[in-house]
C-alpha cells in the first residue's frame, strides 16, 4: 500500500467506526490533508463551518491566512500535511470537549505515526496541550520541544498561535508570523540531529 493508500484506509476506518458525538451533528468527517509523507504536519483544534461543508482543512478565513504564512515560508500545501485534533465540527465552532477530543485521539495518533513528521507544528492552545499538557502557549509560542508522547512516541513539536485567533489581533498576527517562519529552520535542524 501506497502512504496515501494508508491514510485513506486509515481515515474510512475511523470515520466509520468512531464514536464522537460530534458525528451526529456534523455534515461529514473532515480528514486530514496534504502530502502523505510530509516532513511538517499541522495540527489545529477542529473543523468550522466552511471544512464541515467542504471536508477539507483549513479552508475559511484562518485557511486563507495559513496559506498566506505558509508561502512566505516558501512551502506549499502540497509539501506538508493538516489535519486536527477533532475530525468533526463542534456545533456553533464552540471548543471541542475533553470527551471529544478523546473519541479522535486514536485517530489523530495513527495518523501521525502512519506519516512520521520530523516536526509537528501545533496550531493554538487546544492542540498544544493535547501532547503537552504542562505549557501555556503565551510562554512557548516559536519554541520548539523533543518529548516522548504516550502511545505515540519520541517527536519534535513547535507551537504556533492559532490562525483564527491571531487573523484579527495586530499583535499576535505579527508574532505568528514571526514564529512561522522558524519552521523551514526547525526542520533542516531536526534532520541534521536525526
Ligand atoms: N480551525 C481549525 O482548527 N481547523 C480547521 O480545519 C479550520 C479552522
Amino acid at each position: 500500500m501506497t502512504q496515501a493508500e494508508k491514510l485513506l484506509a486509515l481515515h474510512t476506518k475511523y470515520a466509520e467506526y468512531n464514536t464522537c458525538e460530534l458525528k451526529n451533528t456534523a455534515t461529514q468527517a473532515v480528514f486530514g490533508s496534504g502530502n502523505p509523507s510530509a516532513e511538517i504536519v499541522f495540527i489545529g483544534e477542529a473543523p468550522g463551518k466552511k471544512e464541515d461543508e467542504t471536508g477539507v482543512p483549513f479552508v475559511g478565513a484562518a485557511g486563507k491566512f495559513l496559506d498566506e504564512m505558509l508561502s512566505r515560508a516558501n512551502l506549499k500545501r502540497e509539501d506538508i500535511y493538516i489535519t486536527n485534533i477533532v475530525k468533526y465540527r463542534p456545533e456553533g465552532n464552540r471548543d471541542p470537549t475533553p470527551e471529544e477530543i478523546a473519541a479522535c485521539e486514536s485517530w489523530l495518533h495513527e495518523e501521525i505515526s502512519t506519516i512520521k513528521p520530523k516536526v509537528i507544528v501545533t496550531l493554538g492552545r487546544y492542540s498544544l496541550n493535547h501532547f503537552i499538557p504542562d505549557v501555556k502557549i503565551s510562554e512557548v509560542h516559536g519554541k520548539a520541544f523533543r518529548r516522548n508522547i504516550q502511545g505515540l512516541g519520541e517527536y519534535v513539536f513547535f507551537a504556533l498561535y492559532h490562525p483564527a485567533a491571531a487573523l484579527y489581533n495586530g499583535s499576535m498576527r505579527e508574532t505568528l508570523i514571526e514564529d512561522f517562519l522558524k519552521v523551514p529552520k526547525l526542520v533542516k535542524q531536526t534532520k541534521k540531529d536525526s
